[in-house]
């Protein structure tokens, strides 16, 4: 299965990290070896000093497809979750003043913890929905999907024109504003609206 992931796709967060707003999704990948499931401990790796969280939506596809239209897009997904983009920000900042790809800072073991996925049927319009992450306790990330800069079917569109999508592939969507560093002992844990979609530590 493969993981595709888009940054800077909210605004505030692309202005956070003064990056400019893109003009067309940005799509990088991580390896399946980067799953975290089932609520197990992120290991703090050893290269990093500064590993960031990135609490995004995450859509999982169901059916295989190539060149899909975006009015066609949404019968390609049924099932969403959340997850976090864990970034070694310090190695990734490195790579990218070199003109180098990020994979080394986005794509390491553990750097895509995921959800149980949930029928999207039970959620309503997928570009109005809130998420959020709280660590220790405390409120750090609230999103909501209609500030996406590129929709979902929009995303889901434009990525299959480059490679083909298969069951089971999962796409991240990008996240809003408030990332921050983790250490170890840290908490972690997602809503997606009401519903607690993850909660595991850093160790
Ligand atoms: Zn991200």
């Amino acid at each position: 299965m493969k993981i595709f992931c888009v940054g800077r796709n909210y605004a505030d967060h692309a202005n956070e990290l003064k990056n400019e707003i893109p003009a067309s999704p940005i799509i990088f990948m991580k390896p399946d070896t980067a799953l975290l499931k089932d609520n197990a401990p992120f290991y703090y790796p050893d290269f990093s000093k500064e590993i960031q969280y990135e609490t995004e939506l995450v859509v999982k596809i169901n059916r295989e497809g190539k060149y899909i239209e975006e009015k066609f897009a949404s019968k390609y997904y049924q099932e969403i979750g959340l997850g976090i983009d864990f970034t070694a920000r310090d190695l990734q900042n490195e790579l990218k003043s070199k003109g180098l790809p990020w994979e080394l800072a986005k794509g390491f073991n553990g750097a895509a913890p995921v959800s149980e996925f949930v029928p999207k049927a039970e959620f309503g319009d997928m570009q109005n929905l809130h998420f959020g992450l709280y660590l220790n306790n405390e409120a750090k990330q609230q999103g909501h999907t209609r500030n996406m800069i590129f929709s979902i079917d929009y995303l889901v569109s434009f990525i299959s024109r480059y490679f083909t999508l298969k069951k089971g592939d999962l796409l991240f969507t990008g996240t809003p504003a408030g990332v921050g560093t983790v250490k170890v002992g840290d908490r972690l844990v997602g809503l997606l609206e009401s519903k607690q979609m993850f909660d595991f530590e850093v160790r």
